[in-house]
């Protein structure tokens, strides 16, 4: 379709740039999405044609096994993160994609690094992983809730950049994307759970809990972002207020990943004239 944004303004709109990621203030990130896309028919026009982009790009990938790609998916309860996936993936091959949340640590994982259970689930060549929570975790619930000492989360900054780092520079891009809701959004959706009998499984009290400590996550979010948003993995941060502009702008920045890694089925060098096939 010719309305779409192009990729490269969509991250310009969305990037937080590595160079001056220290200045970088939630406040000031819009939550609605209007200035990428005009109208929901657009996004959802845009999210059509990518959804079908991103599928044959990760046949091609899978194919060719050149690289991989990790999607992190982080955001505030109810900011979308299971829809989002679900709605750039809708057409892509199961085969080639996983998905992974990370929920309380378990204590098989408490008793290792905090890094570990991240990176075993790291994509190998030819897949793309979406991880919906993360690392990030360590730095934002575990700040919040004070779960662990203070001085142990202010190291973990450098060590998920350098955790980041060594996926990058072993053939893994690393995609992240916070999706950036207002309160007020989130207090609608928070009564849809209740209201909608299709949606209230999802309802947890503890989400009000959460709700409570709103200031300290969007903090918390701050300074991981400030931290984190580095050459080799920056942070987007999505406008979610609008599900259909959310889903639309997380799925042209996804393409973008996959066309920069040029996935090209590989040519073995069979031909039909060298087989006989009765
Ligand atoms: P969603 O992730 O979509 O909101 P959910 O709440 O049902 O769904 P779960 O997998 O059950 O997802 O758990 C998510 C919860 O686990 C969140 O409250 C999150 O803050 C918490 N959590 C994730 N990582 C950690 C961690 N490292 N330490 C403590 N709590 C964590």
């Amino acid at each position: 379709m010719s309305d779409q944004p192009s990729i490269d303004s969509v991250r310009a709109a969305t990037i937080v740039d590595p160079k001056d990621r220290k200045s970088f203030a939630l406040k000031d990130r819009e939550t609605r999405g209007d200035r990428i896309f005009d109208s929901k028919k657009d996004a959802k026009a845009s999210l059509e044609a990518d959804a079908l982009a991103i599928n044959e790009l990760q046949d091609a990938m899978f194919a060719c096994k050149a690289g991989a790609l990790l999607v992190i998916i982080q955001g505030i309860d109810t900011s979308g993160k299971d829809g989002t996936t679900k709605e750039c993936f809708k057409y892509t091959s199961p085969l080639g994609v996983n998905v992974f949340g990370f929920g309380k640590p378990s204590e098989e994982e408490l008793a290792h690094d905090y890094l570990w259970r991240l990176h075993i689930r790291a994509p190998k060549r030819g897949f793309i992983h979406v991880f919906n929570r993360s690392q990030y975790e360590d730095v934002l619930v575990v700040k919040v809730r004070n779960l662990a000492p203070p001085k142990m989360i202010e190291q973990r900054y450098e060590q998920i950049n350098a955790f980041e780092k060594l996926l990058a520079e072993n053939g893994t891009r690393v995609l992240k994307l916070m999706l950036h809701i207002s309160k007020e959004e989130q207090g609608v959706r928070l009564r849809e759970r209740l209201e909608v009998p299709a949606k209230r499984w999802k309802f947890n009290p503890a989400d009000l809990e959460d709700r409570k400590l709103w200031d300290k996550y969007q903090q918390a979010y701050e300074t991981a972002i400030q931290r984190c948003s580095t050459p080799h993995a920056p942070w987007h941060v999505i406008p979610a207020d609008s599900r259909s502009r959310r889903d639309a702008t997380a799925a042209r920045l996804i393409r973008g990943e996959l066309e920069a890694m040029k996935p090209s089925y590989p040519d073995p060098g069979y031909r039909l004239d060298q087989f006989e096939i009765d």
